[in-house]
């Protein structure tokens, strides 16, 4: 008998790729584009002296400031740590390991794909059409035995919204067999896109939020579902009993005051200004081949040589991520938004490269 604790592990977290995060990956960059994250801290101050007590589950106050915020019914919102840990939820309560399945449409999301892998149930995938919009008849085709379907939008990291007339199509084929869940992780730089009106006709929609973008609170992990009462109770049955530290609920609580919000509106409208000043200039370079709309706080682009793009501009402390292996995405980089500053330095480094190709 082996005495390696690694044959001990299950066979799925033996074969198991972890998400490759922005942080995992490293880099010594002082112009960090690599994680969609709001480029400057927001100060909180924390007002609760209570940490000899256990937290709330489900903290009232963030469920229902994060409910008006939204336009939904505190019953219909559940607060977890980051959307991350919504999307395994769902995965728990919903799929049996080994007998059903979760579908997603790539290029999108890494998550799904390993908290499948973790907990041990298939994914499905089905690529999305050349547009980045949904396959509806391969959907079709692939939805015996899925549970969940996974949607995000606008995507992640292509920045298009996904065809509402599509998801209602999605929707349509998917009730009374499977959950469609919709992540919104960036709806705040476009939030008259959002689903969250369509929860009261379809029993079988979830919607993901999260602080973590246009809130500028990756470093708190918390995030929000979005579903009516009867999803809501079977996740709150899988959820750990303390999802979220006293600290976190008090400055998500803070984030989702009126003036928290006011300021992340602020925040949400100069990065798009600040994409509309990318998109304008990036086009002009020898070395960009094609670069997509965008409804986020990032941009996807082609580039003629990005192995070379990434590396030099890793190399002068500019980090992107790259999105080569994702599949159709070859020689894609995606770029966060940063601020006007570092938007600049991206475009004098990238300058710099197009005048030594030409
Ligand atoms: C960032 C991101 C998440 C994760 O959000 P957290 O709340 O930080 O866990 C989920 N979905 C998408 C598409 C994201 O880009």
């Amino acid at each position: 008998m082996s005495n390696n604790v690694e044959d001990l592990a299950r066979a799925n977290v033996r074969a198991l790729t972890p998400y490759q995060s922005a942080r995992r990956l490293g880099g010594n960059g002082d112009v960090w584009l690599n994680a969609n994250e709001f480029p400057l801290p927001v100060p909180f101050e924390l007002s609760q002296q209570t940490l000899n007590r256990y937290p709330e589950c489900q903290p009232k106050l963030v469920i229902s400031r994060y409910a008006a915020y939204a336009g939904v019914q505190p019953e219909q919102v559940l607060v977890s740590r980051g959307a991350d840990e919504g999307i395994e939820l769902l995965m728990r309560a919903f799929c049996e390991p080994g007998k059903d399945a979760i579908l997603f449409c790539p290029p999108t999301y890494g998550m799904y794909s390993v908290s499948a892998e973790t907990i041990g149930i298939e994914y499905r995938t089905v690529p999305a059409l050349d547009n980045w919009q949904l396959n509806l008849p391969a959907i079709a085709d692939q939805l015996d035995g899925v549970k969940v379907v996974y949607m995000c939008s606008p995507n992640n990291p292509t920045g298009n919204l996904i065809d509402q007339d599509d998801i209602r199509q999605l929707l349509a084929m998917t009730a009374g067999k499977a959950l469609v869940v919709a992540d919104e992780a960036y709806i705040e730089f476009c939030p008259q896109a959002t689903l969250a009106g369509w929860l009261q006709e379809f029993p079988h929609l979830v919607i993901l939020r999260t602080l973590s973008k246009a809130f500028a609170l990756a470093g708190l992990r918390c995030g929000f579902t979005l579903a009516n009462k009867p999803v809501i109770d079977l996740l709150l049955k899988v959820i750990a009993p303390y999802p979220l530290a006293t600290p976190v609920a008090d400055v998500a609580a803070q984030a989702l005051s009126e003036q928290g919000i006011a300021l992340m509106r602020q925040h949400a409208q100069q990065l798009n200004d600040n994409r509309a000043w990318l998109c304008e200039q990036l086009p002009q370079l020898s070395v960009v081949q094609q670069v997509f709309p965008s409804e986020t706080n990032y941009i996807l682009a082609r580039f003629t040589d990005s192995p070379k793009v990434f590396k030099t501009l890793w190399d002068q402390g500019i980090i992107l991520r790259d999105q080569n292996k994702n599949p159709g995405l070859a020689g894609c980089l995606r770029i966060s938004i940063g601020t006007r500053e570092e938007c600049e330095r991206l475009i004098a480094a990238l300058q710099a490269l197009s005048v030594e190709q030409a």
